[in-house]
C-alpha cells in the first residue's frame, strides 16, 4: 500500500506561501501512472502576502486577521480601493480581495498595494501581531507607522489526486491525504483553516481502510530499479534553474488569478515547450531531485493550464475574463 502525502504545489507560481518542496510531486507522479488528478484549476490565492522581493518561496503571510483587526487595503498613495469591489470591503472572501488588488496592481503599474493598521493603538497592534510586527520591523517597516506592502500569492491547491471517502486514489493500493488529494471536500473555494480536515480526517480513514484490506493484496510485483545513471555539468544544473524560474513566470503571467483563454493558450504553449527540453535533459542526466522537481512541476503546471482552460465558466477560484460568472458567485 503506498500513501501519497506530498502537500502542496504553491512553488510552480512566481510568489508563494507554501515551503519550497511544494512543488506537487504527487499530482505529477500519479498524473505520469495515469492515476486521475481533479480540479487543479481551482488554486488559491492569498491575498496579503508581505512584498519582498528575493523573499517569494515562501512569501511571509500577513494573516486575515489583520484585516479582522480593522486594517484597510490602499494603494501606496494612501487612497482605498475595496468600496469598488465588494460591500464587505477589505474582509470580502479571498477570492475577491485577491482579484481587487490582481486588478488595481495592473491598473496602476505597480507591484503591491498596502495594508493599513497605523490608526490602530501600536501597543495593541503589537501585542495581537508580535511576529508581523517583528519581521515587518527586521525589513525596515514599523507596521504601527507604516504601511505594510502586501500582495496575493499562491496559498492552496484545492485540486489534487481524486479520491474516495476512504483516501483510495483511482489506481489500486493507492492512497492520498491532504493538500495533494482532491477529496472534492474544499468544492472549487475553499475556507480557511479546513485544510486541516484532508489531512487529519482522510488519514485516519486511509489507515483503517488500509488494515483492513491489506491482506487482500498480492505484494510479488517487481518495483523497477531507481534509474540513478547519467552526468550532471554545470551547464545542465543552469538549464534546470532557468526552467524552474520560467515555470514560475509563465504561471503568474497567465494562469494566476485572473485568467483568460489567449493566456491560457500562451501558458500552454510555451510549457509545451519546456516540457519537451525537460523531457529530453532527464533521460540524458543524472535524476537529481532538481530535475525531477522541475518535470513535475512541469506536469502540474500543464495539468493545471489544461483544467483551466477545459473550465469555460467562472467558478470559486477559477476566474476568467471570456466566460460569465456562474450564478452561484454573481450573489
Ligand atoms: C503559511 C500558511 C498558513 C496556513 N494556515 C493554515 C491554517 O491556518 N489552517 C489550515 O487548515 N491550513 C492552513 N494552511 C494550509 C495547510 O498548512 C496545508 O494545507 C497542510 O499543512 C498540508 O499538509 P500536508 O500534510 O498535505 O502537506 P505538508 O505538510 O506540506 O507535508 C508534505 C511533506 O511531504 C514531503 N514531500 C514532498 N514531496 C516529496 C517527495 N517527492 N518525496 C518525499 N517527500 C516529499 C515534504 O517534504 C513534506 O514534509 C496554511 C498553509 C500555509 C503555507
Amino acid at each position: 500500500v503506498t500513501l501519497m502525502c506530498t502537500g502542496g504545489c504553491g512553488a510552480v507560481y512566481q510568489t508563494t506561501t507554501n515551503p519550497i518542496i511544494a512543488t506537487g510531486d504527487g499530482e505529477a507522479m500519479v498524473y505520469r501512472a495515469k492515476g486521475t488528478v481533479k480540479d487543479m484549476e481551482f488554486v488559491q490565492f492569498h491575498p496579503t502576502a508581505l512584498y519582498h522581493p528575493g523573499e517569494t518561496h515562501p512569501a511571509f503571510l500577513i494573516t486575515e486577521a489583520m484585516r479582522g483587526y480593522g486594517g484597510i487595503l490602499r494603494l501606496p498613495n494612501g487612497e482605498s480601493f475595496m468600496e469598488k469591489y465588494d460591500k464587505r470591503l477589505s474582509l470580502a472572501p479571498r477570492d475577491i480581495v485577491a482579484r481587487a488588488i490582481d486588478k488595481e496592481m495592473k491598473i496602476h503599474g505597480i507591484d503591491h498595494v498596502c495594508l493599513d493598521v497605523t490608526h490602530k493603538n501600536p501597543e495593541e497592534t503589537k501585542k495581537h501581531f508580535p511576529n508581523i510586527y517583528q519581521k515587518c520591523k527586521s525589513i525596515g517597516i514599523d507596521i504601527t507607522t507604516d504601511y505594510i506592502p502586501v500582495r496575493p500569492a499562491a496559498h492552496y491547491m484545492c485540486g489534487g489526486i481524486k479520491v474516495d471517502l476512504n483516501g483510495q486514489s483511482s489506481i489500486e493500493r493507492l492512497y492520498a491525504i491532504g493538500e495533494c488529494s482532491c477529496t472534492g471536500l474544499h468544492g472549487g473555494n475553499r475556507l480557511a483553516s479546513n485544510s486541516l480536515i484532508e489531512a487529519v480526517v482522510y488519514a485516519d480513514a486511509a489507515a483503517k481502510h488500509s488494515l483492513e484490506h491489506v491482506d487482500e493484496y498480492d505484494f510479488n510485483d517487481k518495483v523497477p530499479e531507481w534509474n540513478d545513471e547519467g552526468t550532471m555539468t554545470n551547464e545542465e544544473k543552469v538549464l534546470i534553474t532557468q526552467s524552474v524560474k520560467e515555470v514560475g513566470e509563465i504561471m503568474s503571467n497567465y494562469v494566476g488569478i485572473v485568467r483568460s483563454d489567449l493566456r491560457l493558450k500562451r501558458a500552454w504553449d510555451r510549457l509545451d515547450l519546456l516540457y519537451e527540453e525537460t523531457e529530453a535533459l532527464f533521460k540524458r542526466v543524472k535524476a537529481s531531485r532538481d530535475i525531477c522537481e522541475l518535470r513535475n512541476m512541469i506536469n502540474v503546471g500543464y495539468l493545471i493550464t489544461r483544467q483551466a482552460i477545459e473550465r469555460k465558466e467562472c467558478r470559486g477560484l477559477h476566474y476568467t475574463t471570456d466566460y460569465p460568472l456562474h450564478a452561484y458567485d454573481k450573489k
